[in-house]
């Protein structure tokens, strides 16, 4: 049986194809093409859906979320791991990479765990998007740029550690500050397992930037946030002042970053910077959010209950008790929404940093995140508002909104 999506704005990599018609057959995407050529189908082998004018975009992924619907991806229950993916799900994401915080190497291990029973034997409790392998994201952290991470918690990275974490197979993607002692054999074995190497939660300098992209370092995590300017790095190491993890960034065409586009984290200009400085191909859009998500305002535990530590969310961001940036409470759809509309990135664009790009980066391009002939089913169809309407896994129908 071929599923036919009819009478769709088909959002391919670099433009988006009006009537058009996208064949699905098992889990993969056998046929795109416009209404010049609309032959209808009929017939038991077509299951034929009319879009009526919605958009069809690629389903989005997600490289750096934590958690959503109450739960957290360290809290070390399959139950909580399962939850917050489908938390994502209803909000269009079709993959993620679960993001671990600072926690206790048990506790890691715990989640790492509970990633690999949700993709192995899954509940069924919930429809799940695919989880394409866990970003391991603290407890290499600067101390002094922890944000609302578990400061005692935050450490240098040791091999008789990080290996048990790489040798879960898991590990996609993997976070350390340049600066800790042991982060370029950290970025190396990263490298060897086949992660995105990413340095985040960091004070570094260019030269200890410089150092950590030798050893295979290619990204920094949310681009503004917990990370260092001239000023900070002046701070720290004195004068002449050096240039920081920002200029390095923006001065180095391989390295790529990401924004957490709420509208709350950063201005639309800066938001505008980073897409025309970085381009679409180095730009991915992050949610970082929290078990927040879809939840009522209050105070809520970010990371684990012996590790974490409280933020509070008032529907809109999450905060710390200081009441300092502390993540999202929202999900890829509203980063799309806002860089398109508020921030006036074409569409395209804003939907190809959500979906093509991170997965580009991360290595999975070659199966999934763009609508594409040979590529997986994973799509989501958007309204004229672009509220998610249904959300395809792998050519089955997950959910309608
Ligand atoms: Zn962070
Ligand atoms: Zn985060």
């Amino acid at each position: 049986m071929k599923q036919v999506f009819r009478n769709a704005r088909v959002i391919l990599r670099d433009r988006i194809l009006d009537n058009g018609i996208v064949v699905c057959e098992g889990d993969r995407i056998v046929e795109i093409r416009d209404s010049e050529r609309n032959e209808p189908e009929h017939g038991d082998q077509y299951d034929v859906v009319d879009l009526g004018g919605c958009y069809l975009s690629p389903g989005f992924i997600d490289i750096h979320l934590h958690g959503g619907l109450g739960a957290d991806f360290m809290d070390g229950t399959q139950e909580a791991m399962e939850l917050a993916c489908f938390a994502h799900l209803k909000h269009g994401v079709t993959t993620l990479f679960p993001t671990t915080t600072t926690a206790s190497e048990e506790q890691i291990l715990r989640a790492l765990d509970s990633a690999r029973k949700a993709i192995e034997s899954p509940t069924g409790q919930w429809p799940l998007p695919r989880i394409e392998g866990i970003h391991l994201y603290g407890p290499y952290f600067a101390a002094e740029k922890s944000g609302c991470h578990n400061k005692e918690a935050c450490r240098a990275p040791s091999p008789s550690e990080f290996e048990r974490y790489f040798e879960t197979g898991l590990i996609k993607i993997a976070t350390c500050a340049a600066e800790l002692a042991g982060a370029e054999s950290f970025y190396r074995a990263a490298k060897e397992w086949g992660c995105l190497v990413t340095c985040g939660h960091s004070n570094s300098s260019w030269t200890e930037m410089e150092r950590a992209f030798e050893a295979g370092m290619r990204h920094v995590d949310h681009f503004w946030c917990a990370m260092s300017s001239v000023q900070s790095v002046r701070s720290r190491l004195g004068t002449p002042m050096q240039g920081s993890m920002l200029e390095f960034v923006l001065g180095t065409p391989e390295m790529s970053t990401e924004v957490i586009a709420d509208g709350w984290h950063l201005s639309p200009e800066l938001l505008r910077f980073a897409w025309r400085m970085k381009g679409v191909e180095r730009l991915c859009l992050v949610s970082d959010c929290n078990r927040a998500m879809d939840m009522p305002p209050g105070r809520y535990l970010f990371g684990d209950a012996e590790d974490g530590g409280w933020i509070l969310s008032d529907g809109k961001v999450g905060r710390g008790l200081d009441g300092g940036l502390a993540s999202s409470v929202v999900a890829l759809d509203s980063m799309v929404r806002h860089m398109h509309i508020a921030v006036g990135v074409p569409l395209v664009d804003a939907v190809r940093m959500a979906s093509f790009t991170p997965a580009e980066r991360t290595g999975i391009s070659d199966r999934t995140g763009e609508i594409a002939v040979g590529k997986r089913a994973d799509l989501v169809v958007l309204t004229n508002q672009l509220q998610v309407r249904q959300v395809i896994v792998g050519g089955k129908i997950a959910l309608t909104n």
